[in-house]
């Protein structure tokens, strides 16, 4: 099947006083219509910014600074403001972490879901009021009524996520973009979100780059998934295949930090050390100074990836005997 969105060789950075900081080096990755796609890494890894970067958004003094990117064969990369302004009105929808920093505190729920089934899909008020019915329920709200007439602070945070889902599916996108949509909730609260949206995935065909830094999310919604360090792309796994044996250091690390089940005294073990500044990047394999199994070669050459399994990829030189990519 065609990929619905790739990114080849894709990288973002920030101009600063101190040179260019490289914020995303050399992505690549396909997502097919109805997979869901897990970004994963901690804070500051790149993971928000390649998500803007596809977008167009990333906001000044950061650009894309190389590679390309495509959408249904069409490349992103070489589009106008105006080209992607439609694109992410239409066929690209994203949703975040905090509905109160998209949804606008002074309009009711009904006007900010209306709006764009107005402009973009050419209804009247009446049709795009049943619409928004249609789309509230489809999320799972009760007495949608009575939230069209809301204003978002009389929602709870589950609802305005919810309510940030029904205008992100209003006008029928075949991408989701999904940025720690659950980070903000309780966890039965998630736990219902992250059932509502796989759900919604798989009812639509559509496909979802899901963004977190939580992998145990991961686990309960995505087909592959992707693991970021400092920019870097370092493993692309199916999920179950991830979980059974992750191939990357800091996948493992990541791995050894869940807390598992039935084990409740267990103690965590975090990642030692910290992600280092974009301005300050390690030489050779970003990882190398947290990672227990560094070799000289990791400090002075960047490690290309791998391939050692089918569907799996590596950026590490303890693969390099499974051959080069
Ligand atoms: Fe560790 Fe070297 Fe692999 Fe980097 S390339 S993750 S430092 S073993």
């Amino acid at each position: 099947m065609d990929p619905l969105l790739r990114l080849q060789d894709f990288s973002a950075a920030f101009d600063t006083a101190r040179g260019l900081a490289p914020a995303v080096d050399g992505v690549s990755f396909d997502l097919a219509p109805g997979e869901v796609f897990g970004l994963v890494g901690e804070s500051g890894c790149g993971k928000t910014v390649l998500s803007l970067g596809i977008l167009g958004l990333i906001p000044r003094p950061g650009r894309i600074s190389g590679g390309r990117a495509f959408f249904g064969g069409r490349e992103l990369t070489a589009m106008s403001q105006e080209e992607l302004r439609a694109l992410r009105g239409a066929e690209i929808a994203m949703i975040f972490q905090e509905p109160m920093t998209a949804l606008n505190p002074v309009m009711r729920v009904g006007v900010q879901l209306a709006e764009p089934l107005l402009l973009h899909k050419g209804l009247d008020k009446r049709q795009a009021e049943a619409r928004c019915l249609e789309l509230l329920e489809q999320v799972g709200l009760p007495g949608p009524r009575a939230v069209l007439r809301a204003y978002p602070h009389e929602l709870s945070g589950g609802m305005r996520q919810r309510v940030m889902i029904a205008m992100a599916l209003g006008c029928g996108p075949r991408l989701l973009i999904a940025d720690e949509p659950t980070t903000a909730l309780d966890v039965t609260i998630q736990k219902q979100i992250l059932e509502l949206l796989s759900g919604l995935a798989a009812e639509r065909g559509l496909a979802m780059l899901f963004i977190t830094h939580n992998l145990g999310v991961v686990a309960q919604t995505c087909h592959r998934v992707g693991v970021m360090y400092a920019g870097r792309l370092v493993e692309v796994s199916p999920v179950e295949a991830l979980f059974a044996k992750a191939l990357h250091p800091y996948t493992q690390g990541l791995m050894a930090s869940l807390p598992r089940l039935g084990s409740r005294h267990e103690r965590l073990t975090p990642v030692a050390g910290t992600v280092p500044p974009l301005t300050a990047l390690p030489s050779g394999c970003h990882f190398h100074p947290r990672c227990p199994f560094v070799m000289d070669r990791c400090r002075r050459e960047i490690p290309p990836v791998f391939r050692p399994e089918p569907g799996r990829e590596a950026r590490c030189w303890l693969h390099a005997e499974g051959g080069r990519a």
